[in-house]
């Protein structure tokens, strides 16, 4: 079951942000996979989608950064650490503010809208075994502070709510964005409950400052996760062994979890367009056989797997994610 809302596709350039994100590209995802598979989709008008409570962030999130975000005079700095919007010196690097037509208030709303989604993706994948959410996955989100252009954190919200009300007790996320999941590690640093791997460049952002700060203190994206699994530049034909032997590792851990959440970021896609995301280069088949693996390793085991989009950035990344859904359908 595919869950999709066309209004939460919002351009992030009419907020005055510069990043080259494809909002188009949920959009393109949906037009090709719904004229194969049109049973698939659960189609949410912008009505149906409740937005995400104050309560529900405060299960991942600090009660002083979920204040920040709810207060007219700080959200705007919140937004502009997220998003990276200014330079150390204050210069706007990716702010363009004739661009704004839309205020924070609203993106900060649309933020929560594509939580509450990812949360039902999750349900739905309790009762079906597999659902997806055409949006989502903002991994990089940690409890003090959005960062990465990851404001809340879907993933570790979902699995949460689902916790307390004892729909699940135990969940993985499997990461397999370019970048480390690095606010998910963060997050569940202490959490048993929650398993966390991720797959991810060994080098680059968000692994490309010093580890420890001038206190001593241990920057918070090398917070491990579960299981790190670091894929230097040239070494993407190991990729699909090490993901491989990442998930029996945690399997042997843990057991069997009761749900599991997929980062299914498309960017070590080798055309996609972030620079910072350049060190992986994946050729398009590869992308296939990774997806496939993580689909049929949690399909054979019936653990119910949900899926998240993360990062995938220019004009071609939306055709990994529409294989991925082919292939999945076909199976269903
Ligand atoms: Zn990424």
């Amino acid at each position: 079951m595919i869950f999709y809302n066309s209004d939460a596709c919002q351009n992030l350039s009419d907020y005055g942000i510069d990043v080259p994100i494809h909002w188009e590209r949920e959009k393109k995802v949906f037009a090709e996979v719904y004229n194969e598979f049109p049973d698939a989709f659960t189609w949410l008008s912008d009505d149906q989608v409740v937005p995400l409570e104050k309560k529900d962030l405060l299960k991942a999130h600090t009660e002083d950064y979920v204040n920040k975000l709810y207060s007219k005079d700080k959200l705007f700095d919140e937004m502009a650490t997220c998003f990276e919007l200014f330079d150390k010196d204050g210069k706007a690097t990716r702010f363009i503010k004739e661009n704004q037509k839309k205020s924070f208030e609203d993106l900060f709303l649309r933020l929560r809208k594509q939580c509450r989604i990812s949360f039902m993706a999750m349900q739905k994948a309790l009762s079906h075994g597999f659902s997806y959410h055409l949006g989502g996955g903002m991994h990089h989100a940690m409890s003090f502070s959005g960062r990465g252009f990851c404001l809340l954190n879907d993933v570790v919200i979902g699995i949460r709510k689902l916790q307390d009300v004892e729909a699940i007790k135990t969940a993985w996320v499997i990461d397999v964005d370019a970048h480390k999941g690095d606010g998910t590690s963060e997050l569940c640093k202490g959490d048993p409950s929650i398993q966390t791997l991720s797959i991810h460049m060994a080098e680059g952002w968000p692994l490309d400052t010093e580890k420890l700060d001038a206190d001593g203190q241990l920057n918070p994206s090398f917070i491990p996760s579960d299981v790190d699994i670091p894929i230097n530049k040239l070494e993407e034909h190991l990729y699909l062994d090490k993901l491989e032997e990442g998930m029996l590792t945690l399997l042997q851990k843990t057991g069997r979890p009761d749900l599991v959440v997929v980062v299914q970021g498309a960017d070590p896609f080798e055309k996609d367009e972030l620079e910072s995301a350049s060190l992986l280069k994946m050729t398009a088949k590869q992308m296939l056989d990774r997806d496939k693996l993580v689909y049929n390793f949690l399909a054979e085991k019936n653990i119910p797997q949900t899926y998240v989009m993360a990062g995938g950035y220019g004009q071609k990344t939306w055709h990994i994610y529409t294989e991925f859904l082919r292939y999945a359908l076909s199976r269903r």
